[in-house]
């Protein structure tokens, strides 16, 4: 599947976004996560999107075309101590704003690294999602670190946990981005909703 990748813009919010005449997919996580690494395994370019050292640097909305029909938007990661409180606030908004307000918004695929266990910010994140009905997807990170064992626990671990406030799981996928695991079944469920999609843009 060649996505034919293109960069549209950075966007430092989401009134400069792009006109909303196609589907978008925002991605999200804590900085570190393997967010760029993930995007440029699915685009199948080695550097679509930065894979920036400094946590925080990427403080913009970075929006692709794919496939010439739908648009990858590369979310700042969150979650990182070193920016200030004000800052942070900012750009926090910034996101919420972006998530609340894009009226293309299909699916948030919310990236969490599948060697931590159940982070509070992450939790939050989502349950804040789910208070503002904006759907999205889990996307465990870089599954080429532990045994397949360790993956099950792990998964059933968080299950555990989101289950404490959630009637119900939303979709979950696992990924590596060095190991070119999870790109189909991602890109799989991104055409399946475009296709449900024919028609309203
Ligand atoms: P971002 O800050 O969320 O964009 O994360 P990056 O994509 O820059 O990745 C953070 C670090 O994790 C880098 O050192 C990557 O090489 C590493 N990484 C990302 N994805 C994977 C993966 O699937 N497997 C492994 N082993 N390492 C990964």
């Amino acid at each position: 599947m060649n996505l034919k990748p293109e960069f549209v813009k950075s966007a430092p919010k989401w009134t400069e976004c792009p006109e909303p005449n196609k589907p978008e997919y925002a991605f999200i996580g804590r900085s570190n996560v393997g967010k760029s690494s993930l995007i440029n395994m699915l685009a199948e370019r080695k550097d679509l999107a930065k894979t920036s050292g400094t946590p925080g640097k990427t403080q913009l909305l970075n929006v692709f075309l794919m496939e010439e029909s739908w648009y990858l938007m590369d979310l700042p990661g969150y979650g990182y101590a070193r920016v200030s409180k004000t800052k942070r606030g900012q750009f926090e908004k910034m996101i919420t704003n972006y998530l609340t307000q894009r009226p293309n918004l299909i699916n948030t695929f919310v990236l969490i690294d599948c060697r931590i266990p159940p982070q509070k910010i992450d939790l939050e994140f989502m349950e804040w999602l789910g208070e503002n009905q904006i759907p999205f997807s889990m996307v465990f990170t870089k599954i080429d670190k532990i045994s397949s064992a360790a993956l099950q626990k792990a998964l059933l671990n968080y299950k555990k946990e989101m289950l404490k406030t959630w009637e119900s799981m939303p979709q979950v996928f696992t990924s590596s981005a060095t190991g070119k695991i999870g790109r189909l079944e991602l890109l799989n469920y991104i055409s399946y909703l475009n296709e449900q999609l024919k028609g309203k843009f």
